[in-house]
């Protein structure tokens, strides 16, 4: 699946509509300051941990909850204009004229699924709203093609990189990715000088053991990272599950504990500047 995808082009199938799974507003968790995020629906990985899966699936879908009496649907194709419409809604809480330094304005953040997989279209509207003083973080497990980058080189707030294994075969096996290109594509974004934050999912079993971890920082030292984010696995995902109808296999997986967590902090400290979200 990840292997099609990356040999598409930097569409997946050429169209001037985003396809949108949702619209957030208010974030403060996906990057600085008060954000709008914009969720891109169809992702070429397949984590068994993820906490968005109705965002893996290109196609609508709806969540269905019975003991609420509630449907959430997803998935809707906009264009770039109506979707820019609705994040400059939000312009006045951006930060954008109060003096507030410009790596801690808010603005967009497009997340997913993986948003690059719409990489053209998706570029018009960071350039739309970048024309309107506000910038964007995007928000990428980045296993695509580098021409999907290329568009948003120079017009980016911050690439927020995912890099949740060092382990070819894990990668290949658990994610359905490809790991030298996930590499590849961090490497030259970082000799690009391009603001690059690396976020690591600390998931247990797959990457919170010491080997592994030392795995990740060789990996990302020779990359030429210098900034990690560790984001403790949690459970918050697991009610999308049931309301999709499909297993979560990490239904009975613990987030990972204090001692965990305290552990691999002070092994990425060694590194990196590290930070634990
Ligand atoms: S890359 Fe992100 S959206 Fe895609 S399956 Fe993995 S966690 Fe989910």
């Amino acid at each position: 699946m990840a292997a099609e995808a990356s040999k598409r082009g930097p569409d997946g199938g050429a169209n001037d509509l985003l396809n949108v799974s949702c619209v957030q507003h208010f974030s403060t968790g996906d990057g600085p300051g008060i954000r709008t995020t914009v969720f891109l629906k169809g992702c070429n990985l397949h984590c068994p941990w993820c906490h968005n899966p109705e965002n893996i699936s290109p196609l609508p879908q709806t969540l269905v909850y019975p003991q609420a009496d509630k449907r959430v649907s997803y998935g809707r194709r906009r264009s770039v204009d109506d979707v820019a419409a609705e994040v400059l809604e939000d312009l006045e809480f951006y930060g954008l004229n109060d003096g507030t330094p410009a790596a801690q304005r808010g603005g967009l953040t497009l997340s997913g699924g993986e948003p690059l997989l719409q990489s053209a279209v998706a570029a018009v509207l960071v350039r739309t709203l970048e024309a309107r003083g506000v910038p964007a973080v995007i928000d990428t497990a980045g296993c695509v093609r580098w021409q999907y980058f290329e568009p948003f080189l120079g017009h980016v707030q911050a690439f927020y990189f995912d890099y949740k294994t060092g382990d070819e075969q894990r990668c290949r096996e658990l994610l359905g990715g490809d790991l030298s290109l996930i590499r590849d594509n961090l490497t030259r974004l970082l000799a690009a000088g391009e603001p690059v934050r690396v976020r690591i999912p600390l998931i247990p079993g797959v990457n919170t053991d010491i080997a592994a971890i030392e795995q990740i920082c060789a990996q990302l030292t020779a990359a030429g990272a210098g900034s990690v984010d560790l984001l403790p696995f949690h459970r918050l995902g697991s009610g999308k599950y049931a309301a999709l109808g499909i297993d979560y296999a990490y239904k009975n997986t613990p987030p990972p504990g204090a001692d965990v967590i305290d552990a691999a902090r002070k092994k990425y400290e060694q590194y990196f500047d590290c930070r634990v979200e």
